[in-house]
């Protein structure tokens, strides 16, 4: 299959920055093989499909390096609480979920992200009760229906609220059952080559729902395997205070100390990452996932993002959630992290071509996938996004960049990954979006049953009573 979109103008974010104002991108198979300026000269006898590209920009997929998908029929809760508070009224709600309502949340999540840009997509998945089903292989089923690259990140909890974590005993797992899950999910799922659209990575939950033996072990096995690790880290004030008391010590030395440093791994955040938490990320290649709206809704602070591009390290954008960023849309994301990096530094703390490179090539340096994602340049996989600008939202803008970053968010004219057509005039292809709305409303009314009954039904699936995290003795 082949496919020529022309007429249009395209942001490369190849290491020169190249772009062109009237351009062209040739894709053969899911490869790029050509890009460029004015007509092309590619493919004198056909076939191919021509997609006129005037109006519009082309820029490569945006990469989403944080998310956990299972929340998208959980939104709307606790929706004035910080991390903790918000975490300990949801922990309960969500050790009712089960494989439809992960399949059907991960479907709605995945579909909605294709619809604002999204070529690949991390899930970070640490919920798995008892009994549930197999939580992981649903996800994985929903992105291939949806069509999107997917890096299932396989999660886990160990430390319950009896151990001194925050999460209730019902949601967390034990420490050798949760590693021979996430290595039986490598053997199942992880896809090596260039061109995979599946690859796993290693990823306890955060410091703490996790013990320090998880989180070693968890390290030892990524390496063995030769998979990515990624958790949440220096996310809240409070985070840095439970690490200072009961490891005393940061959040990122904590990870230091554990093994979790490195070009293999990126970490959700980084809120709270200092000076020289900063200096030491760059200088060991270790990314981080920032999600300037999730952060905002919690009211968690702004992370340091000048300062970590400034030191090297791999910066990416995640939506988070979806339960503590209920738009979930990442091409909303570029403009929210603009925005905030100004909040923090000032007008000149970031540009609206840094923000697109953060959701497009940082990105793929946090999953590892810079050779082959990340910008339109031949050789690379067809991931492409054409946005159109020519409409109301954006019109008198004249550079396409800054109306993509600064503006409204952009319809798209097309969605490619890796060659084939996801969206097309701003609707989905690959699934009914009415049908994967009335199946994420029918899992909410699921999940809101446990919580509405006073008598929670019996089982591993039954909703335990929410905990006061107040009461935890060094939260
Ligand atoms: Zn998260």
């Amino acid at each position: 299959m082949r496919t020529l979109i022309e007429g249009c103008a395209v942001a490369t974010v190849d290491a020169a920055g190249t772009e062109h104002a009237d351009g062209y991108l040739a894709i053969d198979g899911d490869q790029i093989v050509a890009v460029g300026t004015g007509r092309a000269e590619v493919w004198p006898d056909g076939p191919f499909e021509r997609i006129d590209g005037r109006g519009c920009l082309a820029t490569p997929g945006l990469v989403n390096t944080h998310h956990h998908l299972y929340q998208w029929a959980t939104r709307g809760l606790a929706t004035q609480a910080d991390l903790f508070g918000w975490l300990t009224e949801l922990y309960p709600v969500w050790a009712g979920i089960d494989e439809q309502s992960v399949a059907a949340s991960a479907a709605a999540g995945l579909g909605w992200l294709a619809l604002s840009g999204c070529t690949t997509s991390t899930d970070h998945h640490y919920v798995f009760p008892r009994g549930a089903g197999d939580l992981l292989a649903a996800t994985i089923t929903a992105a291939g229906q949806i069509g999107l690259r997917f890096h299932p990140c396989r999660g886990s909890m160990d430390l319950g609220v009896s151990e001194g974590g925050l999460p209730p005993d019902s949601v967390v797992e034990d420490t050798d059952e949760a590693l021979a899950a996430t290595e039986e999910a490598i053997d199942r799922f992880h896809d090596p080559s260039p061109s995979a659209m599946v690859r796993i990575a290693v990823a306890p939950c955060s410091p703490f729902s996790v013990t320090p033996r998880l989180m070693r072990e968890a390290a030892e096995l990524a390496r063995r395997r030769g998979v990515r690790l990624h958790t949440h880290l220096a996310e809240t004030v409070e985070e840095s205070t439970y690490c200072a008391e009961k490891f005393e010590c940061t959040p990122l030395e904590l990870a230091e100390d554990l093994g979790w440093l490195g070009p293999d791994v990126w970490f959700a955040h980084g809120v709270q990452f200092d000076g020289p938490a900063v200096t030491k990320l760059g200088a060991t290649g270790t990314g981080v996932a920032h999600c300037p709206s999730s952060n905002a809704r919690l009211g968690a602070g702004i992370a340091p993002v000048r300062a970590l591009l400034d030191a090297g390290a791999p910066v990416g954008l995640g939506v988070d959630g979806a339960a503590s960023q209920e738009a979930s849309q990442l091409g909303a994301e570029l403009r929210q992290a603009l925005l905030a990096a100004r909040l923090r530094g000032g007008p000149a703390a970031l540009t609206a071509r840094e923000a697109l490179a953060l959701g497009t090539i940082g990105g793929a340096r946090c999953l590892g996938r810079e050779g082959e994602l990340g910008s339109l340049e031949p050789g690379k996989l067809a991931d492409v996004a054409l946005w159109r600008l020519d409409g109301l939202g954006h019109a008198g803008i004249d550079d396409p960049v800054t109306a993509l970053v600064f503006g409204p968010p952009a319809p798209l004219a097309r969605l490619l990954v890796g060659g084939r057509s996801i969206v097309a005039d701003a609707h989905l292809l690959t699934a009914d979006e009415a049908t994967l709305a009335r199946a994420a409303t029918t899992s909410r009314r699921a999940a809101d049953r446990p919580l509405a009954s006073s008598t929670p039904a019996a089982g591993p699936s039954a909703a335990p009573p929410p905990v006061d995290h107040r009461h935890l003795p060094s939260i």
